[in-house]
């Protein structure tokens, strides 16, 4: 068994595969190289809990005493620069080297911005660390008016937060329809209806948007029109942070190419959560589902080369307003999609040419997705199946 593990980021994911190691029995020294100052916490709750309760907590991983009995070495504030594959050793931000007999890398992302000088001004905001939430939090209690620029899932929790807070938003997504890349046209227009239900100002296809300042407001340009708002934030993705495998020569694609243990092109390096290409799909799935369940599966691998390799089928979830949105599985092109409403949920069923279910988007039917994960695994054929009459039982497919 190694005697050092090294886990570069302090995140879900790096969290998640400290814990397992603990769990399964690794005795040997686990070192953390963190960004942040924060123990382990959850993201999830940052555009939600973070930004509407009045007084928020850090969404911890792990209870205190919890994480003090994982008996962790810590490295924070601290980056890793690089990584020597050839001698074993992590280069620090202060000079310091790292020497590891495994590596996990969990390195995360970083939220994009339409361009630098978005950076630069006071009132623009992303939202991916705690100290981002709590900075928005001040800002949104003292607004009337809100742009949020990308209209994916960070981009529609805000909105709903803001709005939930009272504050008049227009959000502003370059496709022309919401969460393009996640779902559906259909869906895209539930979820479009519901936000405009809910009285944001919604503008998909606004093209390239330009930023300006108006005496300290942030000001929006959109086909030649201007707008200031108190605030803006920006929720146009992630630039995931690969950079180190890069360099140090790992194989890299979408995302950094892993087996199904996690295991990197370098039989001592592994890759957990947002930087680790989700074997099936071939993309990197930022979902805290992944993020938690992969780096599990890798932790396992990690100290048992015969642990089993994951495959779970891509699974998110989101709050917004009252609802609550369940997604399992990506968007294929040749499926069609179904659906069925029902007084408390709608359902829409994406099936492939050979009836299989390759998505499945639930509002507020968390029961149904359970079952559909099952469906999903053995691949059942669901084409004979009345889906979208309501007086069929689903349950009865159990
Ligand atoms: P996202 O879901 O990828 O959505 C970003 C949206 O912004 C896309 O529709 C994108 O269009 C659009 N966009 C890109 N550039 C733009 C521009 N210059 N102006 C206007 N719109 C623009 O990313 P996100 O919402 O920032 O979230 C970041 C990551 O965290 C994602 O992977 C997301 O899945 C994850 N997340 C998950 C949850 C959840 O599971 N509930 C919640 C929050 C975040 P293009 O497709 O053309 O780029």
């Amino acid at each position: 068994m190694s005697s050092r593990i090294v886990i570069i980021g302090g995140g879900q994911a790096g969290g998640w595969a400290a814990k397992t190691l603990r769990d399964e029995g690794f005795d040997g020294e686990i070192c953390i190289v963190a960004e942040e100052v924060w123990d382990f916490y959850e993201r999830p709750p940052l555009s939600k809990a973070a930004l509407l309760d009045a007084e928020p907590q850090l969404p911890r991983l792990f209870t205190q005493d919890a994480q003090q009995a994982l008996n962790l070495r810590w490295f924070r504030p601290r980056r890793a620069e690089a990584i020597v594959r050839d001698e074993k050793v992590v280069m620090l931000d202060n000079g310091e080297k790292l020497a590891y007999d495994q590596l996990l890398l969990a390195t995360g992302g970083r939220a994009r911005l339409p361009g630098n000088d978005w950076r630069a001004h006071p009132q623009v905001y992303t939202l991916r660390h705690w100290d981002d939430a709590t900075r928005l939090k001040q800002r949104l209690a003292e607004s009337q008016r809100l742009a949020v620029v990308g209209g994916g899932w960070i981009g529609l929790e805000i909105a709903a937060s803001a709005r939930k807070s009272g504050v008049d938003v227009v959000l502003f997504e370059q496709q022309s329809a919401l969460c393009q890349r996640s779902v559906n046209a259909a869906v895209s227009e539930e979820l479009l209806a519901l936000h405009r239900e809910q009285g944001v100002d919604v503008r998909c296809g606004c093209g390239a948007l330009e930023l300006s300042d108006n005496h300290g407001r942030p000001e929006i340009h959109c086909d030649g029109q201007r707008e200031t708002f108190d605030a803006v934030v920006v929720g146009i993705g992630v630039e995931l942070n690969l950079e180190l495998a890069r360099a140090a020569g790992l194989k890299v694609d979408r995302a950094i190419v892993v087996d199904g243990q996690g295991r990197t092109s370098d039989p001592a390096i592994f890759a957990a959560g947002d930087v680790a290409q989700h074997l099936r799909y071939g993309l990197s799935v930022q979902s805290w589902a992944f993020a938690q369940n992969q780096a599990v599966a890798t932790a396992k691998a990690m100290i048992d080369p015969t642990a089993p390799a994951y495959d779970e089928a891509a699974w998110l979830w989101s709050d917004q307003y009252h609802h609550n949105i369940q997604i399992l599985g990506v968007p294929q092109s040749g499926s069609r999609t179904v659906v069925r409403r029902e007084p408390r949920s709608t359902l829409f069923f994406s099936l492939g040419e050979d009836g299989q279910l390759t998505q499945l988007v639930a509002f507020n039917d968390a029961r149904t997705v359970k079952l559909a994960k099952r469906w999903m695994a053995s691949g059942r054929d669901l084409s004979g199946v009345p889906l979208t009459d309501p007086d069929f039982s689903l349950m009865s497919l159990r």
